[in-house]
C-alpha cells in the first residue's frame, strides 16, 4: 500500500510554525540562529527551537533543524555543543549537507536522525546508496530531477526516504550554489545571505561610457535572464506518490506566515482529497491552482519535472506588481486572529497590512470554513472607534460574521 507523505513547511519563526500545522503540515524545518542557510530568515534561538518542538509534537507532528552550513575548521567546536543543545531541546531530525557536519553529527549523537539538505545536490541513485551506507535516513533531493529518474531512485534505493520540493522559488544557480550575491552585495547564498541578484532587471553597458545603459530586452518589460518561476507541482502530486516519495517540501522560510497557511493548507488538502478519491483531487485541482496564485506574484513552472528545463521557467518580470497574466490576482495580507470570543462573536485581530472599515475582506481559516465580510466595526483594544489601525501591528477588535480560530489569515 502507498504511503502518504509527509507535507513539509517552513517555518521562518514560532507564529509561522504554528501556523504551518494549524493549516495541515506533518513537520516544519527550521533554522536555528547558527550554522542555517538563511540567515535572513527570522531565525530560531535554542530556547525558541524547544518550544517549536514541544509544539510540533503536541500537534503529532515533527521538527526539523537544518545545520546545512558548509563548516570551517574553526566551527566545529561551536558546532559541537549546538548539536547537542538541539538534542536537549527535542528536534527530530538534523538538515545537513556538509560531510564534516554528518561525521560529527554521527560521531556525538549516533541515533540522530539526519536528512541531507537539497544543498548537497543529490542527483542519483548512487548518492542515495551513498548517503543510505552512511545510515542516513532521507535525502532531500536536488531539485533538478525529473520524476522519472526520482522514479528510478526510489525503486533503487527503497531503503532511504526520499523528500522532494514541490512549491516554491527556484534558484537560476544549483540550489544556493552561486556566487552572484556575494560578488554583487557582499551577501553570500552559501551563508544562506542571498540577496536575489538573479531578479534584477539588466541592461548592457559599454565601458568607455559609463552611465549609457542600452537596454537589452527580452520584451518590453525588461531583460530577467536568470530569474526563475516559482516550481509548483500540485497538478503533478500523483506522479510523486507514485514514484515513492515519502514527503513533500514548501520551500519559504522567508515567506509571510499568511503564505506558509495558505500554500500548507492547499498541499495539505490535495494530499488528502488525492488519497480519499483521485477524482476527487482531479476535480479540485483548478481550484488549488487559484489558491496557490493568490500567494504569488511569479508564474509557476514545473522545473525539471519533466526532463529538461524550457525558457519558460524563467520569468520575464520582476518580483512584478502586477499577477502573471491569466492568474488570479493576489492576495494581500492585512490581519492574523490572535483571539476569538464566541459569546461577543467579536475577535480580536493584529494589523499586518493595511485594510480600512468599509472593505470586503476574506477569512482564509484553518477549519475550513473561509469567508468574506465588509469590515463594518473596527476598535483598538481601548474601545476607539477606528477607521484603519493607526500603527502597524496595532491589536484591534473586529465583529466576525462566523467563528474564527486563532491564527486564520484576514486578506484581500
Ligand atoms: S542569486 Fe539567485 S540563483 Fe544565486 S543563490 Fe540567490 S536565489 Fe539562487
Amino acid at each position: 500500500m502507498i504511503k502518504k507523505p509527509e507535507l513539509v513547511a517552513p517555518a521562518g519563526d514560532f507564529e509561522r510554525l504554528r501556523a504551518a500545522f494549524m493549516f495541515g503540515a506533518t513537520s516544519c524545518y527550521l533554522g536555528g540562529s547558527e550554522f542555517s542557510l538563511r540567515a535572513h530568515a527570522k531565525n530560531f534561538e535554542l530556547e525558541n527551537i524547544k518550544q517549536a518542538a514541544d509544539f510540533a509534537h503536541t500537534m503529532r507532528g515533527k521538527v526539523y533543524v537544518a545545520v546545512n552550513v558548509f563548516a570551517h575548521n574553526n566551527e566545529f567546536e561551536r558546532l559541537y555543543n549546538y548539536i547537542i543543545d538541539l538534542r536537549q531541546a527535542g528536534v527530530d531530525a538534523l538538515i545537513a549537507s556538509d560531510p564534516g557536519v554528518i561525521n560529527l553529527i554521527h560521531e556525538v549523537l549516533p541515533d540522530m536522525d539526519i536528512h541531507i539538505s537539497t544543498q548537497a545536490n543529490t542527483h542519483n541513485y548512487r548518492a542515495v546508496s551513498f548517503w543510505g551506507k552512511l545510515g542516513i535516513k532521507r535525502v532531500i533531493l536536488a531539485r533538478e530531477l525529473s520524476i522519472n529518474e526520482i522514479s528510478e531512485i526510489h525503486q533503487r534505493e527503497p531503503s532511504v526516504e526520499l523528500e522532494t520540493f514541490v512549491h516554491g522559488a527556484m534558484c537560476a544557480a544549483y540550489s544556493g550554489r552561486c556566487l552572484l550575491s556575494l560578488y554583487m552585495t557582499g551577501r553570500s547564498a552559501n551563508r544562506g545571505e542571498c540577496a536575489h541578484p538573479c531578479r534584477y532587471g539588466y541592461s548592457l553597458l559599454e565601458e568607455t561610457r559609463p552611465g549609457e545603459y542600452f537596454p537589452v530586452e527580452e520584451d518590453g518589460r525588461g531583460t530577467y535572464i536568470m530569474n526563475s518561476k516559482d516550481l509548483c507541482l500540485v497538478q503533478r502530486l500523483p506522479e510523486l506518490i507514485n514514484a515513492g516519495v515519502a514527503a513533500f517540501k514548501i520551500e519559504g522560510r522567508m515567506k509571510s506566515m499568511a503564505y506558509v497557511a495558505a500554500v500548507t493548507r492547499v498541499y495539505r488538502d490535495a494530499i488528502d482529497d488525492y488519497f480519499y478519491d483521485p477524482e476527487l483531487y482531479r476535480s479540485n485541482l483548478p481550484s488549488y491552482i487559484s489558491e496557490l496564485q493568490k500567494t504569488s506574484r511569479r508564474e509557476f513552472t514545473a522545473g525539471f519535472f519533466d526532463g529538461k528545463l524550457s525558457a519558460d521557467s524563467i520569468s520575464y518580470d520582476n518580483d512584478g506588481a502586477a499577477p502573471p497574466e491569466g492568474s488570479v490576482a493576489r492576495s494581500d495580507f492585512c490581519a492574523v486572529v490572535k483571539s476569538y470570543d464566541k459569546s461577543t462573536g467579536c475577535a480580536i485581530i493584529e494589523q499586518r497590512g493595511k485594510f480600512s472599515v468599509g472593505e470586503t475582506l476574506e477569512f482564509l481559516t484553518s477549519s475550513r470554513s473561509d469567508f468574506k465580510q465588509v469590515i463594518a466595526g473596527l476598535s483598538t483594544m481601548d474601545g476607539e472607534r477606528v477607521l484603519h489601525a493607526p500603527h502597524p501591528k496595532q491589536l484591534l477588535r473586529l465583529e466576525v460574521e462566523y467563528p474564527v480560530r486563532e491564527l486564520d489569515i484576514l486578506r484581500r
